[in-house]
Formats: structure tokens, C-alpha cells, sequence
């Protein structure tokens, strides 16, 4: 299996449709944490369900969905960019049920777009009325660009796999209507193993060989995180000096782990002392320098 995307279209009516699977990308997230099963498979579904969702804008930039809950996973966070860089973490307890609505009590996604032209950032909020993920993603969907758009997920130890149609806007005749009808029955009988561990083409086959189906060349996906030095620097400076000085005194050294890498970073008292006396003033919390 590989780290890809596979864009399609259907030829006799406008319906689109993306398949994503995730092999090493996954592995790089489960390699550096050890999350309980069922966050596990949320955290895949959820980095699947990113890049299904990118792959329906035109938007270049970045798209995070963040998904907050009061049950025993508090947080889940996936981030991935218009080119398929992915990075995701989950903040949960130990002990965890296995099903979505124990799991996340009352639970809200936040999914944000964050065009690379500008300031601005695009937030829409999709409540969890005890719907799967899946579900969920694919109502927000309806309503916020007004197309018809159904998901499939699935992740375990191994892969991250999902399956994505929409209907795309079009004077919509009765046949296309009825061809949309069929490519959503059939992909509904897609199997958690077909899905997980099949080639993009073999499923696509499998599911619509009666169908006339174009496929687009695939596109790679890959784990990459964001995180630097400079960025922890920034943080602790606007933490504040009299805050870092407490760490200082309480530990001796700042130690920042990153949550989506596991990427550890170390101040001393020095480094400390050097974060509010370099160029950039303590005055300017958040600032980055290129
Ligand atoms: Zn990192």
C-alpha cells in the first residue's frame, strides 16, 4: 500500500469521487505515540477525512479539523495542506469506551480552512449529535457548499483508508440522478478490508466496473510537522519572562515535547535568558521572523 490520493470522476454524470489511503504517513503517527485502540482509529479517520475534504477544495493552503470533546478524548487535531502534508495527535485519557459517542461525550468538530493569499481564517463547527464521523462530515458537507457529498472511513494498526462521492453542481437529468443513486449503493458495499488494504484501482473496479470511471494520476501524501525551535521560542516569549523564570526555578530547564511529533525541545537557563534578549522584543508575543 502507498500514501495516496486517487481522484475520479464518473463520465455520464457529474459525480466525483476520491480514495485515500494511508501506509507509512499512518505508521509515522502510531510510531510516536501510543494512543488506546479506539482514539487510534478515530485520529486515522479523522487524517483521512482531511485530505477527502482538501481534495474537494481548490484552496490552497491549510485545512486543521479539530475535534473537542468532554468524554475521555478531550482533543483530536489533524492539519493538512492543499500538497497532502498531513500531521495529527489526540489528547485522551487511558482508559477509553470503544464507541464515537461514549468516547467524546459531547462532542463539536472544528474545521478550519486557512488560505495561504490571506489573513483570514474560515471556521465552520459541526456538532456530533451521536452521528459517525463519516456522517457527520458528509452533512456538513450538504450544507455548507450545498453538495451531496458521502463518506466512508476506516483505520487500524496498519492503514488509514476512506472513500469519498459527491455530486457536483450540474442541471441534474433523471439517468444522472439514477447513476448517482448506483455509485452511492455501490460504494456503500465497500468492506472495512477492501478498503484498508486494496489498491485504489482494484477498488474502483470492484465497486464500479459497470460504470464508466476516469481516473486521475495519484497524488503522494506524507507526514510532515510543522514544528521548529524558533516556533517553541515564540510560544515561551509570550509566556513571558516572569512565567519562563518560574518554569526555570520550579525545573531547572524548559522542556517542550511536541504533541504531533514527540520533536523534544530544551531551554536552559541561558537559552532562556537569550529568548528576551535577541532582537525580537519580549512586546511582540507570537511574532516569527523568515
Ligand atoms: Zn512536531
Amino acid at each position: 500500500m502507498s500514501d495516496t490520493l486517487q481522484r475520479f470522476l464518473f463520465d455520464k454524470a457529474p459525480v466525483r469521487g476520491a480514495s485515500v489511503q494511508l501506509d507509512a504517513t499512518w505508521q509515522a503517527v502510531l510510531e510516536r505515540h501510543d494512543y488506546p485502540q479506539p482514539v487510534r482509529d478515530l485520529l486515522g479517520e479523522m487524517m483521512v477525512s482531511a485530505v477527502l475534504l482538501t481534495s474537494t477544495l481548490k484552496m490552497k493552503g491549510r485545512m486543521s479539523l479539530q475535534l473537542q470533546g468532554d468524554g475521555p478524548v478531550k482533543l483530536v487535531l489533524v492539519e493538512c495542506t492543499d500538497g497532502h502534508a498531513l500531521r495529527g495527535m489526540a489528547r485522551c485519557d487511558d482508559d477509553v469506551p470503544s464507541e464515537l459517542p461514549a468516547l467524546i461525550g459531547n462532542g463539536r468538530m472544528v474545521i478550519t480552512l486557512e488560505p495561504e493569499q490571506s489573513k483570514e481564517r474560515y471556521q465552520s463547527i459541526v456538532n456530533l449529535h451521536g452521528q459517525s464521523l463519516a456522517e457527520a462530515l458528509g452533512d456538513y458537507l450538504v450544507r455548507s457548499e450545498q453538495l451531496d457529498t458521502r463518506l466512508w472511513l476506516s483505520a487500524d494498526s496498519r492503514n488509514a483508508a476512506g472513500l469519498l462521492i459527491q455530486k457536483l453542481p450540474s442541471e441534474w437529468h433523471e439517468d444522472e440522478l439514477e447513476l448517482w443513486e448506483r455509485v452511492f449503493h455501490l460504494s456503500a458495499t465497500i468492506k472495512r478490508e477492501e478498503m484498508l488494504r486494496l489498491p485504489h484501482q482494484e477498488i474502483i473496479h470492484r465497486l464500479y466496473h459497470e460504470e464508466d470511471v476516469r481516473v486521475f494520476e495519484q497524488e503522494p501524501i506524507c507526514f510532515r510537522c510543522s514544528c521548529s525551535r524558533e516556533r517553541v521560542a515564540n510560544m515561551l516569549r509570550t509566556l513571558g519572562y516572569a512565567e519562563v523564570q518560574d518554569i526555570l526555578l520550579e525545573q531547572g530547564d524548559i522542556r517542550v515535547a511536541c504533541e504531533f511529533c514527540n520533536q523534544k525541545y530544551a531551554f536552559d537557563r541561558v537559552d532562556a535568558e537569550q529568548l528576551f534578549t535577541s532582537e525580537i522584543p519580549p512586546d511582540s508575543p507570537g511574532s516569527t521572523r523568515h
